[in-house]
């Protein structure tokens, strides 16, 4: 089990409190409306946790990642819809962390201290786990860009005041023609599309982003035009443990609520069936091993390691293991399970399978990583 210092352990248990104090209470109710929850943003002003990812340089709390995954890890635990609005809004500072200037990090984060909302916008109708197939441009224009297209599934879309937007400068190039740019939600051409109604995280808000002749300063491009997917894809590789937090605590979640519901159902019969027990035992196995596996690919970041593949492990472990154990929950749980509040962990877990590039594709991507060191190691 990692070992936390002081610091962690202080930050967790803030954390603990915050999400018994404002999110378990409500996160049923958000569930079923499917409404967006703007009174968390008031309560999460205060804590500042919103700026949890923001270097201290630039007025943040720099929190080190293992912290970070930890608060991340109890807001999955509280509801993973509220917790993938906090996870996206770090999503799309990474782009501005990995390849903003000084000046574009002190205004893209600035909001964010003040539990502003930021969204990531790569994905399209037609590009998906195929990025390169996007069809959104950006032309230069002067001292402009111009840009064109529609994205789709975009996580805080309708609630965010800026955005990280993906776009082809040089749409011949595939891969290598992607830019990226910051975009104000005030420029003119900048609209909000249809509004996504969900099987679960059913309380964040995901929808399109229509952008028609939308004119940003070339001073808002991030990096050099067509590093766009590079950015993208370092972006991912910091943001994709965050999903795996989130599915570290939907599973603890699950386990505690069956765990709780198996001692009152039965009552004094703790053999309540040896399968009944080793089923909780595996559970157990399972959320211990998959928050170690995240804990080990955030000490790696911290440590200043390579840490892509770790990364991509995380997300795909934890995710499959929060599917599994939700589901585990409501058949250990029967009926009550089935009609109760535990399967919105099943529902909520379904997506941390899929955003942040699928389940599958991460496999691919992990695949290639050891076929490439085996390689190399047979040179
Ligand atoms: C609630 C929600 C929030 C989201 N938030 C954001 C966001 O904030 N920003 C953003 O940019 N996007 C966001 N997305 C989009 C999400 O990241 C994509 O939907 C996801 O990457 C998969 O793309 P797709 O849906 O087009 O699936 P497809 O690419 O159409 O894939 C369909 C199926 O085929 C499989 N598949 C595809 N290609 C391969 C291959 N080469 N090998 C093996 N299997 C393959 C996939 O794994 C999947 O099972 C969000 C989506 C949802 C539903």
């Amino acid at each position: 089990m990692t070992i936390l210092n002081p610091d962690q352990q202080a930050i967790r248990q803030a954390a603990k409190e915050f999400v018994a104090k404002h999110i378990i209470p409500r996160a049923a109710e958000f569930d079923k409306t499917g409404e967006f929850h703007p009174y968390l943003l008031e309560a999460a002003k205060e804590s500042k946790i919103f700026a949890m990812a923001v270097p201290k340089e630039y007025g943040g709390l720099g929190y080190d990642s293992v912290t970070q995954a930890l608060v991340l890890e109890e807001w999955g635990y509280g509801c993973a819809g509220m917790g993938t609005t906090l996870a996206a809004s770090i999503l799309s500072m990474d782009s501005v962390l990995v390849a903003g200037n000084d000046e574009q990090k002190r205004r893209y984060f600035a909001p964010m201290i003040n539990a502003e909302l930021g969204a990531f916008g790569l994905t399209e109708p037609g590009a998906g786990s195929d990025a390169g197939s996007g069809k959104s441009t950006a032309v230069r224009d002067g001292d402009e860009y111009v840009i064109n297209g529609t994205k789709c599934w975009i996580t805080n879309g309708a609630v965010s005041k800026v955005y990280v937007i993906y776009a082809m400068t040089e749409p011949t190039k595939g891969l290598r023609g992607y830019s990226a740019f910051i975009v104000e939600r005030d420029r003119p051409g900048f609209s909000i599309g249809t509004i996504d109604h969900k099987l679960g995280i059913r309380s964040s808000n995901t929808c399109e982003l229509l952008l028609k002749d939308v004119r940003v300063p070339a001073s808002n491009l991030l990096g050099k035009e067509g590093e766009g997917f590079k950015i993208a894809m370092m972006t991912l590789d910091l943001a994709r443990p965050a999903i795996a937090a989130l599915s570290v605590g939907l599973a603890q979640r699950a386990l505690d609520e069956c765990v709780k519901h198996m001692q009152k159902r039965f009552p004094g019969k703790p053999q309540a069936g040896q399968t009944l027990q080793f089923k909780i035992a595996d559970m157990q196995i399972q959320v211990e091993a998959a928050r170690e596996t995240l804990h080990h690919a955030m000490l790696m970041r911290d440590s200043g390691q390579p840490f892509s593949t770790e990364s991509a492990i995380s997300k795909t472990f934890c995710s499959d293991v929060a599917m599994a154990v939700t589901s585990q929950a409501v058949t250990l749980m029967g009926s009550h399970g089935y009609t109760s509040e535990i399967g919105k962990y099943m529902r909520d877990s379904k997506i941390m399978q899929i955003y942040e590039g699928t389940n599958q594709i991460q496999r691919l991507v992990i695949s290639r990583a050891v076929l490439t060191q085996a390689m190399k190691a047979g040179e």
